[in-house]
């Protein structure tokens, strides 16, 4: 069984158990979901890897340590997958807003329309008797985490089979997993909807579930068309915003979404969970995430901060001016942090939103497709010394 401890350590711990599987391995045997009671065949460390407890580059350069670029090919080119979906999010923010609405107004119609609510709640409480659909749906709410494979079959279930909106599959997924990250959970239903590459669905089949399940499950009755949901028009991508150079001197402020900086003077964590939507975090995720930010926090030494004007006042309590972080990605945490360049400027303070080296480097090739990153990864690799 993984041991889901949100700390660092707990992260790393896991990241050395699973090397010597990260090579052949992995390549071979990623697909398959044995079930909770062994993820041996996969990494597990998306929840650290999601708040950055373990930072992409440690994984990668660990993994290129133990097989060589062609061993940890298939692992380093799916640990930049993260990357990729952050990178294309960052470049269009506005699909983020997108599907808030399209969430917001399913949300609405679940009060009006008596059936659909029906569906909706028998789907994310396991009850629709299709097979291994119900049990991931369970699985999901008891664990806080799903394989790939099963999160893919679970998507296109919901959004060919039942029929249900996307956007609320993706918000019962960004609730309850524990690795819930906007931009890959947004985009990868997207994907599996046929919104993300134009016209291309992920259309779940029983006898790969049959298969990739060791016949653990056997679904009748899945759709075999995949007809397209209506969505608002891609936004063509708009260039990065410009990161500002790191101060020599801040407040830091660390937020769930990364938790590496590890500067040396004072820092703030700013308290979460944060609400990822107008319904209820699953108990898994927002444990994992209270936890991940009480182990950054403590190592740090960090205030604890809740709101914009607390952000502001520990800036002052601790004789700075200025304010430094990454700057908040697409998701609810940039949307919670909204007032704070206002509220910072009102006080005569200097706001400085960073970028990690890492973002920096991959997030310009993730404009387009992922094939584009994928191809740079060697170049990627030397230039970051990885
Ligand atoms: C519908 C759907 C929703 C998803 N929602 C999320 C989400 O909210 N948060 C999240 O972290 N991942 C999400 N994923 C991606 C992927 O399923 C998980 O990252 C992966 O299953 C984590 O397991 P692992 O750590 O064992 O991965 P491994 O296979 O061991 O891969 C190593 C790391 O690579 C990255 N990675 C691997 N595959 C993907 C992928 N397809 N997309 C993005 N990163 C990837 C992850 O950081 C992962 O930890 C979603 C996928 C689908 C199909």
């Amino acid at each position: 069984m993984t041991d889901w401890t949100p700390t660092r350590d707990a992260g790393l711990a896991q990241l050395e158990a699973f090397l010597p599987r990260a090579g052949r391995q992995y390549r071979d045997r990623r697909n398959h979901d044995f079930g909770p009671e062994d993820r041996s065949n996969v990494s597990a460390l998306s929840p650290w890897l999601a708040h950055r407890l373990v930072h992409e580059r440690e994984v990668i350069s660990a993994a290129l340590a133990e097989h060589g670029p062609e061993g940890a090919e298939k692992f380093v080119q799916e640990v930049v997958w993260r990357g990729y979906f952050r990178g294309w999010l960052e470049q269009r923010p506005g699909v983020w807003h997108q599907y808030v609405d399209a969430r917001e107004r399913a949300l609405m119609a679940l009060d009006k329309d008596k059936a659909m609510r029906a569906d909706w709640e028998a789907a994310v409480e396991g009850r629709t008797g299709i097979e291994g659909f119900d049990d991931w749906a369970q699985e999901l709410a008891a664990h806080g985490w799903l394989h790939n494979h099963a999160r893919m079959w679970f998507a296109s279930i919901w959004i060919f089979t039942l029929r249900l909106p996307w956007s609320l599959g993706a918000d019962f997924f960004l609730r309850h997993l524990m690795d819930g990250d906007a931009a890959s959970n947004t985009l990868s239903w997207r994907w599996v909807g046929g919104l993300h590459t134009k016209g291309k669905t992920y259309l779940a089949r029983r006898d790969n579930i049959r298969k990739y399940t060791g016949g653990r499950f056997d679904p009748e009755g899945l759709s075999d068309e995949d007809p397209i949901p209506e969505a608002a028009e891609t936004p063509d991508p708009t260039p990065l915003p410009q990161a500002d150079a790191e101060p020599a001197e801040a407040l830091w402020l660390l937020t769930e979404d990364d938790l590496s900086p590890a500067p040396e003077g004072p820092v703030a964590a700013l308290d979460g969970p944060t609400a990822r939507s107008p319904l209820e975090l699953g108990a898994h995720a927002a444990a994992f995430t209270r936890g991940a930010l009480d182990d950054a926090a403590g190592r740090l030494d960090a205030a604890r901060v809740s709101s914009v004007e607390e952000i502001v006042q520990a800036a002052r309590d601790a004789g700075q001016d200025t304010i430094a972080l990454r700057r908040p990605l697409a998701g609810p945490v940039a949307d919670r942090l909204e007032g704070l360049r206002a509220a910072a400027e009102g006080a005569g303070l200097a706001l400085h939103l960073t970028r990690d080296p890492y973002d920096a480097a991959v997030w310009p090739h993730c404009r387009k497709g992922f094939f584009a990153v994928k191809k740079q990864i060697p170049r990627l690799v030397d230039e970051l010394e990885l």
